[in-house]
């Protein structure tokens, strides 16, 4: 049977040249001039590729991805060639993100495409992806990290922390298909803002892990525009809290005297889900997760994208510096070696990493004034990310009276520790609105092991 490919484009002219030559290679050519209808057209034909332009009436080029990807079941995996008249670098990655497997600036080459077809499809009549071909749906795609908010305990707008931000906990991560974020702090609103900008009228699928449900982590969810729309899915998975369970909490924050709206009359599908084992996955993106050492129960994440894998320790005190100050001089020795196994289990947690995003809230001469408060100085973090072999340290939790000069200080600070140890652990102070890139040529391996 002659395989079919879907073009998906309003400008009848370039549809009429590509069609011919495609159906002079072999191809079998279906046609439709907005997205709705190509959609329609692919969920009935099944095309193996489709052709389709970014700008288009009735849902556009990045939709029309999304929409495909999320019908895999019906629609299995086909290629996806989006062309485009301009070749904005962000419009490429967002169309890559939204499940894009190929991107081409018109005019486009008849020849070119072609040979793409051929090299990711085989000929018209063979069946499945030529031998030795790289299954397109295995390929792995690069990993999104994005800071939404990155400063502990409360926000802290205002002019002299504009450079670093002054939203609480909240970080996006894409990898594998998935939404996952981490925290909603007051981070949380903008990201909801830009999420309904990119998707519009398509519903969002996303999981939120919660560290714990301190303010600084729960805050941002009340305002979280994409939970207000019946069409979005929000998962929230965390663990039960020292007192109380997740759900309870989150919506205690919302009960009358605090907020007009309750929990369950958020009219978005939000589910609560807690969490019991330390392992499992968010669709194709496995988890861990540890106990850190904070007030209350707070936990830490691990997440192995096909970036490879994030570490996530938003409020942590080491032990070894906590418990040091607990005992007698008597019991010292036997607290401290206890202590220090239990730093030792948070290194193991987070050896490795690609990045790892940890509470540096205060500097060493900070901290002598807050043992106890279950925060961390930036030359323990440092330490923690030497001795785990991380490769790149994000320092989080802000300290609210930090200012902009105070976070870039200290972001020297670690970075000429680090240097004092000859490592080449790059450090930078986690930034409002920064993005990173995890390419999955970096690492061997994003599974845990
Ligand atoms: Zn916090
Ligand atoms: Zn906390």
């Amino acid at each position: 049977m002659m395989k079919a490919v879907l073009l998906v484009d309003d400008d009848r002219a370039f549809r009429a040249l590509v069609a011919q030559s495609l159906t002079a290679g072999g191809w079998q050519v279906l046609e439709a001039d907005d997205g709705e209808v190509g959609l329609k057209l692919a969920l009935l034909h099944r095309p193996a590729a489709i052709l389709c332009d970014l700008l288009m009436p009735r849902s556009n080029g990045f939709q029309l991805c999304r929409a495909v990807r999320s019908h895999q079941d019906r629609l299995g995996r086909p290629r996806i060639i989006v062309t485009t008249g301009s070749g904005y670098a962000a419009d490429r990655k967002s169309a890559m993100e939204a499940g894009a497997d190929d991107y081409l600036v018109k005019p486009v080459s008849t020849q070119r495409l072609l040979e793409l077809l051929k090299t990711a499809l085989g000929s018209p009549d063979a069946p499945g992806p030529p031998a030795g071909g790289p299954d397109p749906a295995t390929v792995p795609r690069p990993a999104r990290v994005k800071f939404w908010g990155v400063r502990g305990s409360i926000a802290t707008p205002g002019p002299t922390t504009v450079r670093y931000g002054g939203n609480t906990a909240c970080i996006e991560v894409r990898s594998n298909g998935e939404l996952i974020v981490l925290d909603a702090g007051t981070g949380l609103r903008p990201l909801g803002l830009a999420l309904m900008e990119e998707f519009k009228d398509q519903p969002i699928h996303l999981t939120l892990l919660i560290s714990h449900t301190h303010w600084d982590h729960i805050q941002g969810f009340p305002f979280f525009i994409p939970g207000y729309d019946p069409k979005n899915k929000i998962r929230i998975l965390g663990y039960e809290g020292a007192r109380r369970g997740l759900e309870i909490t989150l919506a205690a924050q919302m009960e009358s005297p605090y907020f007009p709206i309750s929990l369950r009359q958020m009219p978005g599908h939000i589910a609560v889900e807690e969490l019991r084992d330390l392992e499992f996955s968010v669709g194709q993106v496995p988890v861990r997760a540890a106990f850190l050492n904070h007030p209350g129960i707070c936990t830490g994440y691990r997440l192995f994208t096909s970036g490879g894998s994030i570490s996530y320790l938003p409020d942590v005190e080491p032990h070894h510096r906590f418990n040091a100050r607990q005992g007698s001089p008597a019991d010292d020795t036997a607290m401290l070696e206890f202590a220090r196994s239990q730093d030792q289990k948070l290194v193991e947690f987070v050896r490795g990493s690609e990045l790892l995003i940890v509470d540096c809230q205060y500097d060493a001469r900070e901290y002598e004034q807050h043992v106890g408060w279950g925060h961390s100085s930036v030359d323990d973090s440092v330490a923690l990310a030497l001795e785990a072999g991380v490769k790149r340290l994000f320092t989080f939790h802000h300290d609210p009276g930090h200012d902009d000069d105070k976070i870039l200080a200290m972001q020297e600070e670690a970075r000429a520790l680090v240097a004092r140890h000859g490592g080449h652990l790059r450090v930078d102070a986690a930034q409002e609105g920064l993005e990173v890139i995890l390419e999955p040529a970096r690492h061997a391996s994003a599974q845990p092991a």
